[in-house]
């Protein structure tokens, strides 16, 4: 991997044009999250330099100092488990939570959010047990709770897959996160334009499966 931010931005952007080109999809229609968990102000001020102004974070509290020395003007996204004594911060500090897993939380975000929050619903689609997620019957009457309420609005569904070192037998958990998106949409009469799903190693697959946000941390920063 390159030592240079720029460099590696570039291979990450050249993998995700060609999996456009072999889904006939658009560039546009994906938006390239940089996971910067872990990494300091610094590697964030690098990557603004190079252009990104998107960031994800999976903690509340490092965001939290984090986003108080990076520059101003940056979108911040929370990709982790949200405990609802953190509702109130995590409403104030992010733009978007990707990660909503129960009817519990999204209502304390609601309760503590002071402008509309975009809001993604994490879905436990291979029903691994003890990992974080709804079951897939239980988001049409999230959708329902969310449709009577004035701040958090749900824009899509996310996933974190189990873990396998060959993408291609992750394809078959963003595809049933995008066949289970289609019968929401019909169901509940909801929008639900985002897809996230999709990390460094498995990038490809999800946006051939209909990605929208890839969430990219390894191939833009390095280990962890
Ligand atoms: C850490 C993390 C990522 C980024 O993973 P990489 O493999 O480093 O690209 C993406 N999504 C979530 C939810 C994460 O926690």
């Amino acid at each position: 991997m390159s030592e240079n931010f720029s460099e590696r931005l570039e291979a990450v952007e050249q993998r995700i044009a060609s999996a456009c080109e072999n889904a006939g999809r658009e560039r546009e229609d994906i938006t390239l999250l940089a996971v910067s968990k872990t990494k300091p102000p610094e590697a964030v001020r690098e990557a603004v330099d190079c252009g990104l102004r998107l960031f994800g974070e999976n903690k509340v509290q490092e965001a939290q100092s984090k986003v108080s020395m990076c520059p101003t003007g940056l979108e911040w996204h929370l990709i982790g488990h949200l405990q609802s004594n953190k509702a109130k911060l995590a409403a104030n500090l992010f733009q978007m939570i990707h990660t909503v897993d129960s009817l519990k939380i999204l209502q304390a975000l609601e309760n503590h959010a002071n402008t509309t929050l975009p809001v993604l619903l994490q879905v436990n689609i291979a029903g691994e047990g003890g990992k974080y997620g709804m079951k897939p019957e239980e988001v049409a009457g999230v959708i329902e709770a969310a449709n009577q309420m004035s701040k958090c609005e749900v824009h899509g569904l996310m996933v974190i897959p189990p873990f396998s070192p060959d993408p291609e037998k992750t394809r078959v958990h963003f595809s049933n996160l995008r066949k289970l998106r289609d019968q929401l949409q019909e169901e509940t009469g909801t929008p639900l334009p985002e897809l996230s799903m999709g990390m460094s190693h498995d990038l490809e697959v999800a946006i051939e499966e209909g990605s929208t946000w890839v969430r990219i941390g390894t191939d833009l920063f390095g280990k962890r």
